[in-house]
């Protein structure tokens, strides 16, 4: 009897135990998506009080809805490296490899804000990184095209992107420096990279009544978030915000100069 009374008690054990751990595995798996939408709300509102913050230089006290929507949208744990994962809801750039980084999200809703897009919209991106900001200006225009120097980076970017269904997006492994002269002309050009002029193929490229938004400085110094507007009267220029962006590299290869 003594046997199967301590059998009894064994099983009871066993059940408990087992419960207890359903109970709590239960418990993680429904508090992840919680905890995902509760990091993804701080993020936007931190991107909230940046933007308001920084308005005395951009003019802009809010960001529009369709751009914060497109923010929340896009999953930016998917475009960071798997040891970055925890940090891709915190509003900093990370890094990427090869000496490169996805930017702050911050700096990528304002520099999205300043294109101004609209559905119909045709885009260039110089400098696609991880493809982070080329999916959230898909999420907006009708087509992004994205020119990457680092091949690896650019055909990783093209992998994920075409992996999580962005069919509107068509990366490129190149020097951005020549632009994309066979699907010009663009309504929005945007620069990842910081350059000490406005390269002028891509000036080219951009339609009349376009926009670009391109950081202009030295490499280590001043750098100014700077918005092109292209006008029957010729280029409108005018600085937004003090930033800090890895440099535009230049390939050795250089076929129309
Ligand atoms: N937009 C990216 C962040 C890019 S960081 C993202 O969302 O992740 C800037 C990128 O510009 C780097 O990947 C760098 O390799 C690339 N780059 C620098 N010079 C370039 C050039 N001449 N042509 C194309 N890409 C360039």
């Amino acid at each position: 009897m003594r046997t199967s009374a301590d059998q009894i008690a064994h099983l009871a054990a066993v059940v408990i135990i087992f419960t207890l751990a359903l109970v709590a595995g239960e418990r993680l798996f429904a508090s992840e998506p919680v905890r995902v939408n509760e990091r993804m709300q701080n993020l936007i509102s931190e991107i909230e009080r940046d933007t308001r913050e920084t308005r005395p230089y951009t003019g802009r006290s809010r960001l529009q809805a369709s751009v914060l929507k497109a923010m929340r949208d896009v999953d930016r744990s998917r475009f960071v490296p798997e040891d970055s994962v925890l940090y891709a809801w915190e509003n900093r750039p990370l890094g990427i490899g090869y000496g490169q980084t996805i930017s702050q999200p911050f700096i990528v809703a304002l520099m999205t804000d300043l294109l101004d897009l609209e559905p119909q919209f045709r885009v260039l991106e110089i400098g696609t990184g991880s493809g982070y900001q080329a999916a959230v200006l898909a999420t907006l225009a009708k087509d992004v095209r994205t020119i990457e120097i680092v091949p690896e980076l650019a055909a990783s970017a093209a992998e994920r992107l075409a992996e999580l269904g962005f069919a509107n997006v068509e990366v490129r492994a190149g020097d951005g420096w020549h632009g994309w002269p066979e699907a010009a002309p663009f309504d929005a050009i945007i620069v990842t990279a910081v350059s000490e002029t406005i390269p002028p193929k891509l000036l080219e490229q951009l339609a009349i009544g376009g926009r670009m938004v391109i950081p202009i400085g030295p490499e280590h110094g001043s750098q100014n978030l700077t918005v092109v507007e292209k006008t029957t009267d010729g280029i409108k220029q005018r600085e937004v915000l003090p930033v800090q962006f890895v440099p535009f590299t230049r390939s050795d290869t250089r076929p129309e100069q």
